[in-house]
């Protein structure tokens, strides 16, 4: 499902390329909003980018930076040695980010500047004041360190090998976009954490013990039965148990009964409504009986199938998929009309479908897969 929020998010970090990729006036601008060098937000750790968001005035780039700050939670660097070590919230003093300006004045970002030439970490205090020809307080030396060890502890057992220049994995991925590898979106929306809520009550509910990869067909089945995005949003909303039956309309006080529309005895759910009521099941036969008459399609309908889809890769189940699901809401419209079933009112209602769909296929100039979908 497109995700407009983190779109837009991905858009506005496009200004974040522009700019970097600017010479002039474009990044002196930015450059005074922010109060500080460009090189800042790729030399600094997220929490600088949060900080800045929080006092910047201009909401437009406010929001850059906080979706910047977003971004930057949403990608990790390979190798922990390319971290930032300012503002970074891996590194900790006293349960804090840290920031040495002495430090950063004399070019030392990023934990590898801590390492000697073989790739260990520098242990001892002279021979990091050595290499860098600084002196800072033997304190902050060791806070360093030892904010370091604790994060990551193996580090310091290693010998890394590195290259450098080193350009930081989120600002790489926001000068590449759509030019190589994942888009800025898509890596929003990979880190998106997803409800999962609906998976572990079909499980219950109807026996299942399927895994990811099997939910995932499930949820693209919708897209691969119908081009009518109404249809694809209605499977979208029992998939994901966010259709209103008369037990939640009832939970909300909206209904003053959370029995079912058509048998007005049991408790009106998605299963019920779409399987177990026992007009419905009598619909589903009427269904079965006029699909063989139609077809001579021996069909064997399974609450599974009929709630969330077929998965097969025949031909033939993608039509009856597409049979099943036009079913499914011809039921849901008479529930909501408060009207009985009848396998007519369907039939009717498939034909209005075929016509309509025709027609958009011819447009697309795709006679021949509607020909392909429906030859039966
Ligand atoms: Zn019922």
């Amino acid at each position: 499902m497109f995700n407009i929020e983190y779109f837009i998010k991905a858009l506005k970090l496009s200004w974040v390329q522009r700019i970097l990729k600017s010479n002039g006036a474009c990044k002196a601008i930015f450059e005074s909003i922010i109060g500080c060098n460009i090189n800042s937000i790729f030399k600094f750790g997220k929490e600088f980018l949060n900080k800045k968001a929080n006092v910047i005035k201009n909401i437009f780039w406010k929001e850059v930076l906080s979706d910047l700050y977003i971004f930057l939670n949403c990608v990790d660097e390979d190798d922990n040695i390319y971290q930032h070590l300012w503002y970074n919230n891996n590194i900790k003093v006293d349960s804090k980010p840290i920031y040495f300006k002495r430090w950063a004045d004399r070019d030392i970002f990023y934990v590898y500047d801590l390492l000697d030439e073989n790739g260990s970490l520098i242990q001892s205090y002279d021979i990091f004041c050595a290499k860098h020809n600084f002196y800072p307080p033997i304190t902050q030396f060791d806070g360093l360190h030892n904010a370091i060890r604790a994060t990551w502890y193996a580090i310091q057992n290693r010998h890394h090998t590195f290259s450098l220049p080193h350009c930081p994995i989120h600002i790489y991925y926001i000068l590449t976009n759509k030019q190589r590898g994942p888009s800025v979106y898509n890596l929003f929306i990979k880190n998106l954490k997803t409800n999962n809520k609906y998976i572990t009550k079909w499980s219950e509910e109807l026996n299942l013990v399927e895994g990811t990869v099997w939910w995932k067909k499930i949820n693209i089945i919708p897209f691969k039965s119908t081009i009518d995005c109404k249809l694809r949003w209605f499977q979208y909303r029992i998939i994901h148990r966010i259709i209103s039956t008369n037990k939640y309309l009832h939970m909300i006080n909206l209904k003053d009964s959370p029995l079912c529309t058509f048998c007005n005895r049991h408790t009106e759910t998605i299963v019920h409504i779409f399987w177990e009521c026992r007009l419905v099941a009598i619909f589903w036969e009427d269904f079965k009986v006029w699909l063989y008459d139609d077809t001579l399609t021996n069909l064997q309908l399974h609450v599974t199938d009929v709630i969330l889809g077929k998965l097969h890769k025949d031909q033939e189940v993608k039509y009856l998929n597409t049979l099943v699901l036009i079913a499914k809401f011809h039921i849901y419209k008479q529930k909501i009309k408060n009207c009985l079933l009848c396998i007519n009112g369907f039939i009717k209602e498939l034909d209005l479908y075929l016509k309509t769909e025709e027609v958009i296929y011819k447009n697309n100039m795709e006679c021949d897969s509607f020909v392909k979908k429906w030859s039966i």
